[in-house]
């Protein structure tokens, strides 16, 4: 059995004079900075909108002092405009696949932490797992799961990679093809070299840990005692370590309502201009979860204390401008109406999600409160999402294929940045589209799939520039094979 590991000497080297990347002074002075002008904050707009590498800390919040809601609205324009460009009017889906709540922290805002005695723990077995992949790929018609746990020796690395596996195996018969979950992302513990080697070698596609917060101070307040998430360093560094091992694709994330969110904010900035920094390639992705109530924690959740939705909106916007290439996830947390509100400077949600340890696959009814780590604010089925997004000009994409195709870290950096990954994933998501409109949707989701493919497929045609007739003729053999029930193509 691993056992985890925190290694101070895995981070000294990466410190200059004892310091780390994250400069508390200068992100303060950057938030003290008086309002900005209206031409400065056009200026950073247009920066972030060629989309090269992310704006500085300063850039960032001068966007967040803007109060003007005729500035602030031009903010937000361009914010959809960025997402636009490096991703048009794509949304991806996944679900978390919660395998277990033992975990050895004790995060004072968390269900899973040590010390709630009340919950009640269980860990999935592999056969447990596959049930809910089986679930998830077969009944819901997810492609890209993140599969989450505590951080406890009965579920290291090896339990993850084992995981993966066991997943990735599973091949579902659907209505009109098969169903099969075809990136397994990871939301679990910071690890250490060799363990992430191993989640490396079974396959993991993005590698996310949340640094819950910035301020050293508040983290130490949160994370009391002697345990490895006790660590701020040994977190913060995770992916450098991460890179270390192999893996390129990594997700940064702040738990939103725990102390200053404009804090939060330029602490994930700068770390995504570390990672450019140090590696040629930013985050693949930003979350910016906020804090729900959660049982078995005394912390009373602040969340729409310390950040509105008025400022959720903004900080949403100053995080798309100021990663530009990143995507940008927003969870099943919030409410199905502040969504509605963020979701087109977005490129990911969950849908159709569950929190409780298998719940997907089995029927629990009572015991999914002492379970499950937090409450929901969007409870809706992946299906009435998809039709809402559909409703709103979304296509929904189930592609996979940029892992699967090399499409990953300095790769997946360039195209997107040059507007070429662009391409592939207009035509992937044609066509994973039209495989889960034929396997999972309902009539009246059907109905509004079919008319945005047709639409994009319009599109497809007049761009020859980008979309030369060898590759139109691809695509509509492509679609025309999975109309008749092959399922996997990609560009
Ligand atoms: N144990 C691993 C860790 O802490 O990194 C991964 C699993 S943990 C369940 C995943 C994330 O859930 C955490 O990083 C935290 O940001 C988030 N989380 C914890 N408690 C929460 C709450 N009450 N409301 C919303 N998100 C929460
Ligand atoms: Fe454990 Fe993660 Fe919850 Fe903290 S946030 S108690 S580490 S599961």
């Amino acid at each position: 059995m691993q056992t985890t590991t925190v290694n101070a000497d895995s981070y000294a080297g990466h410190l200059k004079d004892g310091r780390d990347f994250i400069d508390d002074a200068a992100l303060r002075r950057a938030l003290a900075a008086p309002q900005p002008s209206a031409q400065r904050v056009r200026d950073i707009l247009a920066r972030s909108l060629a989309v090269s590498e992310a704006l500085s800390p300063e850039d960032a919040a001068a966007l967040i002092a803007v109060e003007d809601p005729g500035l602030l609205e031009e903010i937000f324009e361009a914010a959809r405009a960025v997402k636009r460009k490096v991703y048009d009017n794509r949304i991806v889906t996944f679900a978390p696949l919660y395998a277990s709540n033992f975990c050895v922290n004790n995060c004072l805002y968390c269900g899973f932490r040590t010390g709630n005695e009340g919950a009640v723990r269980r860990k999935l077995s592999m056969t447990e797992i596959k049930a809910e992949a089986e679930a998830l790929a077969g009944k819901i018609g997810h492609k890209r799961i993140i599969f989450v746990t505590g951080e406890h020796p009965a579920t290291g690395a090896q339990y993850i990679a084992d995981a993966m596996r066991e997943i990735y195996a599973v091949k579902v018969k659907t209505r009109r093809g098969f169903g099969q979950i075809r990136r397994v992302n990871v939301n679990a513990a910071p690890m250490s070299v060799p363990d992430l080697k191993l989640l490396k070698t079974a396959g993991i596609g993005t590698y996310q840990v949340f640094q819950e917060t910035y301020d050293r101070e508040l983290y130490a307040k949160l994370h009391p005692g002697t345990t490895p998430k006790a660590d701020y360093r040994w977190r913060l560094y995770v992916m450098h370590r991460a890179f270390e091992a192999g893996i390129d694709d990594v997700a940064l994330g702040a738990l939103f309502g725990l102390g200053d969110w404009k804090f939060e904010v330029l602490g994930l900035v700068a770390h995504s201009r570390e990672l450019e920094a140090r590696f040629g390639i930013g985050p693949h992705t930003i979350s910016f979860p906020r804090l729900e109530t959660a049982d078995g924690t005394d912390l009373p959740s602040r969340s729409l204390e310390n950040v509105p939705d008025k400022d959720f909106k903004k900080l949403v916007a100053v995080l798309r401008l100021s990663v530009p290439y990143a995507g940008i996830i927003v969870t099943a947390r919030e409410r199905p109406e502040t969504i509605r509100e963020v979701i087109g400077m977005c490129t990911q949600r969950d849908a159709s999600t569950r929190i409780g340890i298998g719940a997907y696959s089995e029927r629990y009814g009572a015991q999914e409160a002492e379970k499950q780590q937090f409450l929901l604010g969007d409870t809706r089925t992946l299906d009435e999402v998809i039709g809402e997004l559909a409703d709103l000009g979304h296509i929904t994409s189930f592609c996979t294929s940029g892992y699967r195709c090399g499409r990953t870290g300095d790769h997946i950096m360039k195209l997107l940045k040059s507007g070429h990954e662009s391409r592939f994933c207009k035509l992937n998501a044609v066509l994973t589209f039209r495989e889960w409109l034929d396997d999972f949707a309902s009539d009246a989701t059907r109905a509004k799939g079919e008319a945005l493919i047709k639409k994009e497929i319009a599109e497809i045609r007049a761009r020859e520039k980008d979309f030369p007739p060898e590759t139109v003729k691809l695509l509509d053999a492509y679609y025309a094979r999975i109309e008749k029930g092959e399922r996997d193509l990609c560009f």
